[in-house]
């Protein structure tokens, strides 16, 4: 049996430090990074639990990548460069072949971002995951969520809906085209680069894990404002499009988490300067509430975003 040790250096231990903020990696009581001056240090942590966020066949090594992943989409969200993570592992017993590919989804995404793990904590118990993650912003810069004016433009990067549908699909949903909603769902890619090119131009900005409507509901009230979104704005794939056809759920895209696309706020001053691969959705508005507008009509949305013990 692989003592906590052992097991830390076998699976865990980066070869070398991927950035220069990292003084002292793992193996002493603390790690040590330095914060360069007109800096602040962005930080956050997301656990994920055996059978509340993921299934118990998980594929091990997308589990290790979507564990970091939703922690980095955390600090895209907030425009910070990610420099340094830690783990805290609960594991039932020790699964050697588990643990390989685990860090080995959760090593390869942290190398994609120069970001290194520095420490950790391993113990017994029900599967349960746990990272902190800490990335550097310029002093003021950082993309709040309560920071959205009226009249400022609503954009998102990428698509919507597409790892709702892919949850779908696992819920047993039969779909021609399966593969792309399911690489959405079980590997979302952090929009780090994003996240960073909207420093000064975003507004306010947020990442969408519990579904647009929950999402952009906190910008709203923490802004105090509200929206209104256009359905035909929204960026679906031909795959999402395709299931709204067969199925008429026109909410799901609204209401499906795990898309971890960013959802952010521009000036109308500065709408020229967002990045390509992003889509206006709407428009900030100062009556309360989110709007939906489609087919020329107008209707309320209520957040229906997943919410833990609702
Ligand atoms: P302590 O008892 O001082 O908390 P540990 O024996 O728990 O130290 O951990 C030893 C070293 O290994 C520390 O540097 C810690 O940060 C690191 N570590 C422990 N578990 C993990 C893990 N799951 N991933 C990465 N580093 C870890
Ligand atoms: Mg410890």
């Amino acid at each position: 049996m692989l003592s906590e040790f052992s097991l830390i250096e076998k699976f865990f231990k980066q070869k070398k430090h991927l950035n220069g903020h990292t003084n002292l990696g793992i193996g002493d009581d603390c790690a040590l990074l330095s914060i360069p001056s007109g800096y602040e240090l962005a930080i956050t942590t997301d656990t994920m639990v055996e059978n509340v966020h993921f299934f118990a066949d998980a594929d091990p090594a997308q589990l290790g990548h979507k564990l970091l992943a939703v922690n980095l989409s955390d600090l895209a969200a907030m425009g910070a460069k990610p420099i340094a993570v830690t783990l805290a592992l609960t594991l039932p017993y020790i699964d050697e072949n588990w643990l390989r590919q685990f860090s080995s989804g959760f090593l390869e995404l942290a190398r994609q971002f120069s970001v290194d793990l520095i420490g950790g904590d391993t113990t017994q118990g029900a599967l349960t995951l746990t990272v902190q993650a800490m990335g550097i912003v310029p002093n003021g810069q950082a993309l709040k969520r309560s920071t959205a004016q009226i009249g400022d433009a609503i954009f998102m990067t990428g698509n919507l809906g597409d790892a709702g549908l892919g949850l779908k699909i696992k819920k047993g949903y039969r779909h021609e085209d399966a593969q792309e909603a399911l690489n959405r769902f079980h590997a979302p890619m952090p929009r780090i680069e994003t996240g960073l090119a909207l420093q000064g131009i975003a507004s306010a900005c947020i990442d969408i894990s519990d579904g647009l409507l929950s999402d952009l509901g906190h910008i709203l009230k923490q802004s105090e404002v509200g929206a209104c979104v256009e359905w035909e704005k929204l960026p679906l794939s031909s795959s999402v499009q395709s299931y709204i056809e067969h199925t008429g759920d026109v909410l799901m895209p609204l209401i499906g988490g795990d898309d971890y696309e960013l959802c952010f706020t521009v000036p109308e001053k500065l709408v020229h300067c967002v990045p390509d691969n992003c889509t206006q959705i709407g428009t900030i508005e100062a009556q309360l509430g989110l709007r939906l507008k489609k087919s020329g009509h107008i209707e309320t949305l209520t957040a229906k975003g997943y919410e833990h013990f609702s």
